[in-house]
Order: structure tokens, then C-alpha cells, then sequence
């Protein structure tokens, strides 16, 4: 069930993406409602233009910082992450010590097998989140997500939570843990809940937050501090909004629509 997507194609790359997340979906790495949250992310990407704003590299480069900054950092894969970006989020979690857990909304052994075949076949090492033996339930999480690992989000104090439900991040901001997110909605309870939200395709972030690991890597914590100080996740938001508002407006107020 693979389409031949013509290189030429102007939108070559956004259907790429799709490809990969509706392949994902017949191996069971992609939940079905995985294919609507995508559809949702690729509207936002449209008023961003589908570049890095200047904004999303600031937010990008905070999270990394966060990420270096914590003692236990652990990175949360669910089905869309391993299907879009496995060897970056393999290579991501390398550069900032942080292991990988999977955590899944929709909850089915098939699909915990799918993805961990799937990011071990992209050069992961380790797995969190699915052995029984340390499985540990969060109160705070009504559905089977509450299951996580006593070796990684249950003892973790920064969690990189990319395209996740508002709920959950809800939830983990409540037993007091720091919040990385990438979601391209500005808007939804993730990104506005979050300690650190990321307005960007994923595509895009996370190759970028591996060039800024590279770069920022060896600060000391003094100086991680220091940079951290500097950032307001709050304001960022706001800087999207206005990014997305003032792009609308300025192509509503060209002679000819085109983009
Ligand atoms: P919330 O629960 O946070 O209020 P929601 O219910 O709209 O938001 P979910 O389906 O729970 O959203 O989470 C998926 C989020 O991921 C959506 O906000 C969507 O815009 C975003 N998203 C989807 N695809 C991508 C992508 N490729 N890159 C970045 N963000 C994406
Ligand atoms: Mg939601």
C-alpha cells in the first residue's frame, strides 16, 4: 500500500509524512485516531508555511536546556513519534541521556510491540514501558496510560512528552514534573500546559534540538541556568500566535493569493 510520491510534487514532503503515518497504521504502530491528530498538526503547519519559524528554534533550543538541566530526563514515544521520526528520537535521546518509554493512549501489546520493533530496528538500545516487572501506576491518569516505568517517567523530573493529549500533560505537570512538548496547535491544553512547548512540526523540531544537543552539550549546569533564565514559555506562545496571525494577514493583503 505504498504511493510513488513524485519528487517534483510541490508538496512532496507533507505527503511523504502522511505515507509514513498511514504505513505506520497498517504495521499497528499508528493508532486510528493517530491519523486525525495528524490531520490536525498538518493545518497549523499550512499558517506556519511548513518552515522553522524564528520563534520555534527559540523554543527548541529552551527545551533542550530543560532537557540537559534535568536529573532523570525521559522521553515518551507513541505511535505517531516512531512512525515520522524513529532514528531522530533514537538519536535525540542518546545526545541528552534520556532513555525512551512508550506510552500509548491506545494501549494494545501489538501495537507496544510494533513501535519497540520499530525503534529498535532505528538503533535504540533500551526500552522503557513495557516490562511488567516495572510498571507502576499515576493515580492522576484515569485511562491505561497511568501505566509507566518505576525506572522512567514514574522517577523522572523532565519529561518530552512530543504530540500528546492534554490530559496527560495535565497530569504530569500535577505530580510536579517538568514538561517538554511539540505541538503544532499553540491553542490546545498540551501546549499550554506545558513547561516548555514547542510550536513546530515534528519533522522539523526534532532534527533541530539534536543540532542544538551537539551545541550544548558540554554548558555546565551554572550556565544551563543562566540560559534558562532567559526564556519565558509563555511569551513564546504568544510569539506563535502573532507569527501565525500576521502570516494570514499579510497573505489576505497580497494583490495576488498565493503561497
Ligand atoms: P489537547 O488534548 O492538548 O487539547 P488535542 O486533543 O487537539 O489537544 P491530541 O490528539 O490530544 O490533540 O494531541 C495531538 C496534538 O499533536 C494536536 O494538537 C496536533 O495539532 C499535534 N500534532 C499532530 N501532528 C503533529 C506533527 N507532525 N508535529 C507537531 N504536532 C503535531
Ligand atoms: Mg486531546
Amino acid at each position: 500500500m505504498n504511493h510513488e510520491i513524485p519528487k517534483d510534487h510541490p508538496r512532496y514532503l507533507s505527503l511523504t509524512v502522511r505515507e509514513a503515518i498511514i504505513s505506520g497504521m497498517h504495521q499497528k504502530v499508528v493508532a486510528e485516531a493517530g491519523l486525525i491528530a495528524h490531520g490536525r498538526g498538518e493545518a497549523f503547519d499550512y499558517i506556519l508555511g511548513e518552515v522553522t519559524p524564528e520563534f520555534a528554534l527559540k523554543q527548541e533550543e529552551f527545551a533542550v536546556l530543560k532537557m540537559l538541566a534535568a536529573k532523570k530526563p525521559v522521553i515518551s514515544v507513541n505511535g505517531n513519534v516512531a512512525a515520522m521520526c524513529p532514528e531522530e528520537i533514537v538519536a535525540l535521546g542518546k545526545l541528552l541521556r534520556a532513555p525512551l518509554e512508550i506510552n500509548l493512549f491506545y494501549r494494545s501489546q501489538e501495537r507496544e510491540q510494533a513501535i519497540k520493533t520499530k525503534l529498535i530496528g532505528a538503533g535504540a538500545e533500551k526500552i522503557l514501558g513495557l516490562d511488567p516487572e516495572f510498571q507502576e501506576t499515576i493515580d492522576e491518569i484515569s485511562h491505561l496510560r497511568r501505566i509507566v516505568d518505576t525506572r522512567g517517567i514514574a522517577i523522572s523530573d523532565c519529561v518530552f512528552v512530543p504530540l500528546e493529549d492534554g490530559d496527560r500533560t495535565q497530569a504530569l505537570r500535577h505530580l510536579g514534573k517538568n514538561v517538554v512538548t511539540v505541538d503544532l496547535n499553540p491553542l490546545s491544553r498540551t501546549s499550554l500546559t506545558a513547561n516548555v512547548s514547542i510550536t513546530n512540526n515534528i519533522i522539523r523540531a526534532v532534527p533541530e534540538m539534536i543540532d542544538f544537543a551537539k551545541k550544548l552539550s558540554n554548558l555546565s549546569k551554572a550556565e544551563l541556568t543562566e540560559r534558562l533564565n532567559q526564556f519565558n514559555n509563555e511569551s513564546l506562545l504568544q510569539d506563535a500566535l502573532i507569527f501565525m496571525s500576521e502570516r494570514l494577514k499579510s497573505l489576505a493583503e497580497t494583490d495576488k493569493l498565493t503561497i
